[in-house]
């Protein structure tokens, strides 16, 4: 049993170096009475959250990992052997497992079976999962959008940011997505459907880009990334924008960043800035589910995944969420079925 382990809490951006792949050996059978599930596992995915659990902080939303120990994370299941009522050989499932090729699992309700096998199965960690829930919940229930409003999205092409950016549209939003690179840009342009799109790496000055796109003003901004681009959107917000903090993917050390300078925009814009996680929503997924599979199986949505091949690419694959080496949901196949 192929497993990837961390090493040990770390500081600043991960790096494939903490985390090593190792055998190890897994159980052939549930033991009976223990009403857990023996997996195998066929996709994984990589998030950036995983960063948090990775220093040694136990005043988050989720405990810090423990070195030496598998790394957890979401992923894509059959199951091949069940003490659980709920599930039996051969359900597929979704939901916490471990960067392994089996694993036991005995916290069986953090897994869902996957009910609809039309649809690709490695979707029920990105589109139909933890991030397109986010997106869903996050557009939704926090921005309060309205059709007509400006709308902007940080690491627009990712996970989270590629279906904010579809639900905005479909809203009848103006939406206007950054990312890290041309090819990023062009397929928020010419495949996901964002108004316009541009790479903040090439943009000397932050504000002055989003001034070029944003002549009124951004009614929404959907945060991904934190640091000098929150501080831009500050300057560029209407009066009662709504900024959605859905995540800081540029402060590796958790502290807040040198350069935000412009916090007193909230006051002067009357500006209503929220944190949220999406396990807040959970009541909402299976709407959630019902919205996205139809429009999904409509085309009106579009999905990007970068799949890497094998339990073994995980760490460099995790590791390059946050240079931006993702184009769309990053995904790990680690068996076909
Ligand atoms: P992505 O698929 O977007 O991957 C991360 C992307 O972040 C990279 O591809 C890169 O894109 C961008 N990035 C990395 N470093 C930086 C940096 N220093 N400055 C600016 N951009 C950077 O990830 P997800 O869509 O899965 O997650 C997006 C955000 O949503 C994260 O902050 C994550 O933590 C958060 N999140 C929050 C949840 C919640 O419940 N609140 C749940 C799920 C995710 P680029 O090339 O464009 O720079």
């Amino acid at each position: 049993n192929k497993q990837i382990i961390f090493r040990d809490y770390i500081e600043g951006a991960p790096k494939e170096t903490d985390m090593e792949l190792k055998a190890g050996t897994v159980k052939l059978k549930v033991p009976k009475g223990s009403g857990a599930l023996l997996v195998k596992n066929l996709y994984l995915s990589c998030d950036p959250y995983m960063r948090g659990r990775m220093r040694d902080y136990h005043g988050s939303y989720i405990p810090p990992f423990v070195p030496g120990s598998v790394i957890e994370g979401f992923g894509v299941s059959k199951v091949l052997d069940s003490d659980d009522p709920n599930f039996k050989t051969g359900d597929l499932v979704s939901g916490i497992t471990g960067w392994e090729e089996y694993s036991l699992i005995q916290k069986t309700e953090q897994l869902r079976k996957i009910q609809q096998e039309d649809i690709p199965i490695s979707y029920y960690v990105g589109l139909l999962g933890m991030p397109g829930f986010t997106a869903y919940a996050g557009f939704y229930e926090v921005c309060s959008p309205k059709k007509g409003e400006y709308v902007f999205v940080s690491a627009a092409s990712g996970a989270v940011g590629q279906l904010v950016g579809q639900l905005a549209k479909l809203h009848g939003c103006y939406v206007v997505g950054s990312a890290g690179s041309s090819q990023k840009v062009d397929l928020l342009k010419n495949k996901l459907g964002f108004d316009e799109a541009f790479n903040y790496k090439e943009e000397p000055d932050l504000d002055a880009a989003l001034k070029r796109y944003f002549q009124q003003g951004i009614d929404i901004y959907f945060d991904n990334v934190g640091g000098p681009m929150l501080d831009a959107a500050f300057l560029n917000m209407r009066i009662h924008g709504r900024i959605a903090v859905c995540g800081m993917v540029s402060q590796h050390s958790f502290s807040d960043p040198e350069g935000i300078r412009h916090l007193y925009m909230l006051v002067a814009k009357r500006i209503r800035m929220e944190g949220f996680l999406q396990s807040d929503f959970l009541h909402l997924f299976p709407d959630f589910m019902k919205h996205i599979i139809s429009h999904c199986k409509q085309g009106k949505i579009v999905y990007i995944e970068d799949m890497n091949e094998g339990l073994e690419s995980a760490p460099a694959a995790f590791a390059g969420l946050f240079s931006g080496k993702n184009v769309g949901k990053q995904v790990i196949c680690v068996a076909r079925q």
